[in-house]
């Protein structure tokens, strides 16, 4: 059902993976680079390296510049860009793939998952709602109950849902500080505010954990949603 509206495309870098409709794109999804043309880089713009029949040219596919084969030689997978296979990328461009590889392999999921919340903002006031991100990463949704797949119809929403790309912002309020995040020892957060873009007003909203559950699984879900927006708002090369 997710890959119903997919499409296979063939490009200079390999198979991807996309929408047919351009606007269903997930929002985590990055256009291709231009190729920087031969003619403008003689040499390895990392290690100086002349090209010539010996030493050649290879392009990295997330920032599209010009590397010799010792100075881009991982082949890494490249979600954000859809494409199916590994791709090969510079050595800047892997260390920012890895860390965005385990946001997709492990917050992503969290996120689509769902937990209870307690949600404030607009004319909602400490409700708990079922928080979860949709499987096209478009839209997190504020349902009352968690969501019976086998019943879709008698949603009840505690919350207009939020469009993920309109989030300018989500900031850690508070934390529990003896709860540490396994992987990077990072502290879990206990709520956070959003603050996103509705028409042309900035709104907020406050998730919190609810108290009798100061359960992990809330935690991690805002820590997900932390940096699921700071993700977002990180383009294409290592800067
Ligand atoms: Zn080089
Ligand atoms: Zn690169």
């Amino acid at each position: 059902m997710a890959n119903s509206g997919k499409k296979l495309v063939r490009s200079k870098s390999g198979l991807r993976m996309v929408s047919v409709e351009e606007k269903d794109n997930s929002p985590f999804l990055l256009e291709e680079p231009p190729w920087v043309p031969d003619q403008q880089c003689p040499t390895c713009i990392q290690c100086n390296h002349k090209f010539d029949l010996m030493k050649r040219r290879h392009h990295c596919r997330r920032c599209g510049k010009c590397f010799c084969g010792t100075c881009c030689t991982e082949k890494v997978p490249l979600p954000r860009m859809g494409f199916v296979d590994p791709v090969r990328l510079c050595d800047g461009c892997v260390d920012v793939t890895k860390k965005e590889n385990e946001f997709y392999n492990k917050h992503l999921k969290l996120l689509i998952n769902g937990t209870f919340l307690l949600l404030t903002g607009g004319d909602v006031e400490n409700e708990t709602s079922y928080c979860q991100l949709t499987s096209s990463h478009r839209e997190v949704l504020f349902s009352r109950q968690k969501p019976d797949k086998n019943n879709t119809n008698s949603m009840e929403w505690v919350h207009d849902p939020i469009n993920f790309e309109s989030i300018q912002e989500a900031v850690v309020q508070s934390c529990q500080n003896e709860i540490q995040d396994g992987d990077n020892g990072g502290i879990l957060p206990k709520s956070i505010t959003i603050r996103y873009k509705y028409i042309d007003e900035m709104r907020e909203l406050k998730l919190t954990v609810p108290d009798e559950t100061s359960n992990r699984q809330a935690m991690a879900w805002l820590k997900a949603m932390e940096k699921a927006v700071r993700i977002i708002q990180t383009s294409n090369g290592p800067s």
